[in-house]
């Protein structure tokens, strides 16, 4: 029976049983983390799994709810919990801490999957991903227990608080102060654009914890674990984006918060590196998510120029209209490429900071051509609610925008670009 039927039957064993099952059958000493094999274009029996897996969850739970969620902005409640029972979500958490301990390569296959269906919801479900990093990353034992094991004993919510009104790129610039009392911490300050913001169980907060301006970056911010009911937590009114409706961004005010030292990731002045490198872990999945839109765009598209006919010929046999479609495939196969590298760079262990840079600058402009040319093929019905692909269009923008905008990743490949041909060409 393959693992799409036992999960559909309402067994008992989760994405999550099935994970630890395999892998103590193919490594018994694995102790958390089963990583993708080798360089190579096969997926393998679980991968195959894992995708269609997703792929039926898309078809089944998301496709039909998606309208309605972008159309009210309705919070997709019941679509989360049918997730996180089967899986589908928080599938990092290590074994060891309850949850599938599955590499990022497999969660991307994941990833692109429902963003077919709905990138909002597929950011909605994901955005955990990015809250739990910093904590999978640099959290201690008692803090992995008490924060990671929560999210699979209950459908919770985090959510990673780092953007304020007066920075996103330049998160150097961030305002929130962080002081030492005793043994706590007081938090003030601002955070905006916070994905599930109004939803969270517990926050990752970035905050400036040295007031000295010259004080750099590497040692000037701490990064802190923040319950949701603290008192002295709020956070504002879901924001009405241009697109992915169906996830909630609000703003998260802090005000004379105390945060117990215990919640300090690292230690004081690790922060900043924290902050960073969780994208290291989150950025081949968005990459991934981006292609999953595109090629949603690319199979409407598809579809719609075999059946239009205009000058007694379908649209399909325009030239014009078969280069569109050639363009979709050339983005749509290359950026599926680029979030491979980049997930497998970080599965084998190593920084994967350039791949993942580049995996997700070439997906999000992928994405964001893929969906407005769907929309030329569409002609005046692409313009319109009715029809899919309006949808595509205003989802597909934010990608070039969240967890780092495509000019930054730009900079950030042209950095690592440049150290590295000091060292070799130079
Ligand atoms: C729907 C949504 C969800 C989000 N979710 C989260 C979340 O969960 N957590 C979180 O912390 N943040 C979140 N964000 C914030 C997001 O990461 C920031 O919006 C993004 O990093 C850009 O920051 P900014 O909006 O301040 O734009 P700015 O930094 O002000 O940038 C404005 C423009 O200037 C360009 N620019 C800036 N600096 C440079 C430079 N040095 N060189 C070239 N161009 C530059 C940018 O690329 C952009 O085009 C979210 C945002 C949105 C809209």
């Amino acid at each position: 029976m393959t693992l799409t039927k036992v999960l559909f039957n309402n067994s008992p064993l989760s994405l999550r049983g099935l994970a630890r099952l395999l892998s103590s059958v193919a490594n018994p000493s694995a102790e958390t983390t089963k990583l993708s094999s080798g360089y190579c274009f096969e997926l393998t029996d679980e991968q195959k799994e894992y995708q269609a897996l997703a792929r039926k969850f898309t078809r089944e739970e998301i496709i039909p709810i998606a309208q309605h969620h972008d159309k009210t902005g309705e919070y997709p409640e019941e679509c989360v919990k049918k997730a996180w029972k089967l899986g589908l979500m928080n599938q990092n958490i290590p074994q060891k801490y309850g949850g599938a301990g599955i590499g990022i390569f497999d969660s991307c296959l994941i990833a692109e999957e429902i963003a077919y269906g709905c990138t909002g919801i597929l950011t909605v479900l994901t955005s955990n991903c990015l809250g739990q990093a910093p904590v999978i990353l640099a959290g201690n034992e008692e803090q992995k227990k008490k924060y990671l094991s929560r999210m699979v004993e209950e459908p919770l919510i985090c959510a990673y608080c780092v953007t304020e009104p007066v920075a996103g790129s330049d998160v150097a610039g961030i305002k929130t102060k962080a002081e030492k009392k005793g043994d706590k911490w007081i938090l003030n300050g601002q955070k905006m654009w916070i994905t599930n913001g109004g939803k969270a169980n517990w926050y990752f907060v970035l905050a400036r914890s040295n007031p000295d301006p010259k004080c750099p970056a590497s040692k000037a911010f701490t990064g802190f674990i923040v319950d949701a009911n603290s008192p002295g937590v709020s956070f504002g009114r879901k924001e009405w984006n241009m697109g992915q409706r169906a996830s909630d961004t609000r703003g998260v005010m802090f005000e004379d918060v105390e945060v117990p030292k215990e919640n300090v990731l690292i230690g004081e002045g690790a922060g900043f590196k924290i902050a960073m490198g969780a994208f290291d872990m989150t950025r081949a999945p968005v990459a991934a998510g981006a292609v999953g839109l595109a090629q949603r765009a690319f199979n409407e598209a598809t579809k719609y120029s075999l059946e239009r006919k205009t000058f007694g010929n379908l649209i399909a046999e325009h030239q014009a209209v078969q280069f569109m479609l050639a363009e979709m495939a050339i983005g749509v196969e290359t950026a599926r490429l680029a979030w491979m590298r980049a997930a497998w760079e970080i599965d084998q262990g190593r920084r994967n900071t350039y791949w993942a840079s580049i995996a997700k600058a070439l997906a999000s402009d992928v994405a964001n051509k893929c969906a407005t040319d769907a929309v030329q093929i569409f002609g005046g019905n692409g313009f319109n609610c009715e029809y899919p692909v309006e949808k595509l269009m205003r989802d597909a923008k934010i990608f070039q925008i969240y967890e780092g905008t495509s000019q930054i990743q730009r900079l950030i490949i042209s950095k690592e670009h440049l150290m590295k041909a000091k060292e070799t060409l130079m």
